[in-house]
């Protein structure tokens, strides 16, 4: 309660840009997000960095995966690697509001949310969320979306080892049937359009897993709308 109170009074108050420092700006100033957020040419199916003109990435071409669209607001590197890092791990659920802003202006997000009936985040396992004591994708996707955003149709059906100490490979057969659609709600995932949201994507064994779920209980599109993509 006085948490969601000081966030709520820290988003009235002028803040310091997370990434430069200058005050008073709003939590990502308008210099740094021109510096630091230009849209860069992406895979349309897994939102790898692709030369221009390309619409998909090679392994996309060979084996199309299960998102029939992904976006990726920005590149895993400095200066958002750490600003995520802080943003996860220090639990500053007020910059949610800033960085959906920085998602939303992705080229497509927006026409994506507006078409969807549900925007669904990715579920953080018990354990985590114990850590942490929130959701970054949930907290993303109430800004994103608020009214379609919905934490309890997708959900974890056992937790797993975090990805990032996994290598590659591992990811995939680490995630797989990791995700599924709540117990007799498939009816509302059917010929519906989705969003998924998450904070970062790595190898996209996860969204990838959960949208295969969300593909078998009917979904009729499904776009991955990520904050960070590494590659
Ligand atoms: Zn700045
Ligand atoms: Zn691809």
């Amino acid at each position: 309660m006085f948490r969601a109170l000081l966030d709520r009074l820290s988003a009235a108050l002028p803040s310091q840009c997370a990434v430069c420092h200058a005050w008073p700006t709003p939590v990502l100033c308008e210099a740094c997000v021109a510096r630091f957020a230009q849209p860069r040419p992406r895979c349309r199916s897994c939102a790898l960095q692709v030369p221009q003109d390309l619409e998909r990435c090679g392994a996309c071409i060979k084996e199309t995966p299960p998102l029939d669209l992904c976006l990726a607001a920005v590149t895993y590197e400095y200066p958002w690697s750490g600003l995520v890092g802080h943003y996860k791990f220090g639990a500053r659920p007020g910059w949610s509001m800033a960085l959906a802003l920085l998602m939303r202006s992705t080229p497509w997000a927006e026409p994506a949310l507006e078409a969807a009936e549900l925007v669904l985040p990715m579920p953080l396992s018990r354990e985590r969320l114990r850590e942490r004591g929130f959701n970054q994708a949930l907290e993303l996707a109430r800004q994103l979306a608020p009214g379609k955003a919905d934490a309890t149709l997708l959900v974890r059906l056992r937790d797993t080892p975090a990805q990032s100490s996994l290598p590659r490979p591992a990811r995939l057969r680490n995630v797989r049937g990791a995700f599924g659609v709540a117990p007799g709600r498939e009816k509302e995932i059917e010929g519906r359009r989705l969003v998924l949201v998450d904070d970062v994507m790595t190898s996209g064994a996860s969204l990838c897993t959960a949208a295969l779920a969300l593909r078998a209980a009917g979904a009729a599109h499904i776009t991955g709308l990520v904050l960070a993509r590494t590659e």
